[in-house]
């Protein structure tokens, strides 16, 4: 892979802000070199700009190294970044199966780069010659979410692999959802595959939506770009401790995760009693897509019974589906309750 070549020739020449963090590193008993007002201790100094404490303990938990990380305000921030940094508007393009996550779209839109979608077959698997076939050679980026939303199954790997190892581009590989699945991650391909982009949450499995921490994995050269490109101190020091200490419970998001499992399997049994849901969709996900008679009616019912859910009818291959996030035992049970009274 010819790194060079993807990258935008403006990102590849720019000088990074410099910021006084960086140009001091260590330790020093007085900072009088960026502005901080000295009180207010610890608020009042700027956070590490890498992030580097928060970084040394992800890398433990995924098992890859520190300068493979970047850490993102959400994994919002790395997908607006990869447009920013491989992407000419109104030149290149990107290319993306869907239904999927809409933010890859929206980002497309705001940074004015073509976005290619290329169908799902019926079933939501991926067919890898619909999507190459679909890239010319302006094409920088591919975009796979697997376990995907808002379809919530797996991606086939076999599929995935060929689209890696014959694409000349960046594959991005959206793995949002992958602790709800007994799928192992790219993660461990990272080294393998020096043009992948994995991104990884903390917003789902742990629990931790509000924190805006969000994780992409890749080679050390195209995690430099992100760092040239990211805002300086995209990561609060609330954030960076917080997921520090928040990473020691693992046990619990583990039980959490056992438990979402159960309830998933415990609304898919419930929901397939009801006489008017006509497919339940397989999930590897905290979400089940529920394909109804109605979804526009169920959606109103349930918002008069103040259960919202996500109604997806407007969605290519969701047609009259909702999509329905596994809640506690509780939050299911009523649920069930109020959808099994309509009749
Ligand atoms: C929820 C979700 C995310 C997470 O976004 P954050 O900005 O990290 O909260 C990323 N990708 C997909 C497909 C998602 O569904």
């Amino acid at each position: 892979m010819n790194l060079e070549k993807l990258i935008r020739p403006s990102i590849w020449k720019l000088k990074p802000y410099s910021c006084a963090r960086d140009e001091f590193k260590g330790e020093a008993s007085v900072y009088l070199d960026a502005n901080e007002n000295p009180y207010n201790s610890p608020y009042n100094r700027y956070p590490d700009p890498l992030q580097w404490i928060l970084k040394e303990k992800i890398a433990k938990l995924k098992n890859v190294r520190p300068e493979q990380i970047m850490i993102g305000n959400g994994s919002d921030e790395p997908i607006d970044l990869v447009f920013r940094i491989f992407c000419e508007p109104k030149e290149d393009n990107v290319v993306a199966m869907e239904p999927t996550y809409g933010m890859y779209q929206v980002c497309a839109g705001i940074n004015n780069v073509e976005y290619r979608k290329v169908l799902l077959n019926d079933d939501f698997s991926l067919d890898a010659d619909c999507l190459l076939q679909a890239t010319d050679e302006h094409t920088k980026l591919i975009f796979l979410c697997s376990p995907n939303n808002p379809t919530g199954n797996l991606l086939n790997r076999a599929e995935m692999q060929k689209i890696v190892e014959n694409f000349d581009g960046i594959v991005i590989i959206d793995e949002a959802y992958i602790d709800f699945s007994s799928e192992k991650s790219w993660l461990e391909d990272l080294d393998k595959y020096p043009n992948i982009i994995v991104l990884q949450t903390f917003s789902k499995a742990w629990g931790l939506a509000s924190v805006r921490c969000g994780l992409a994995f890749a080679s050390p050269e195209i995690i430099g770009f992100f760092n040239k490109v990211k805002y300086p101190y995209n990561v609060n020091l609330l954030t960076q401790r917080f997921v520090s200490e928040q990473i020691n419970q693992v046990e619990q998001k583990n039980e959490w995760i056992k438990t979402l499992l159960k309830q998933r399997e415990y609304l898919r049994k419930e929901l397939e009693k009801i006489p008017w849901v006509e497919k339940i969709y397989p999930s590897d996900a905290n979400f089940l897509l529920v394909k109804v008679s109605d979804a526009n009616a169920v959606y109103r019912y349930l918002v008069e019974k103040s259960i919202i859910v996500r109604n997806r009818n407007s969605v290519s291959l969701c047609w009259n589906c909702l999509r329905i996030t596994v809640g506690t035992k509780e939050e299911n049970e009523t649920l069930i309750k109020v959808m099994s009274d309509k009749l």
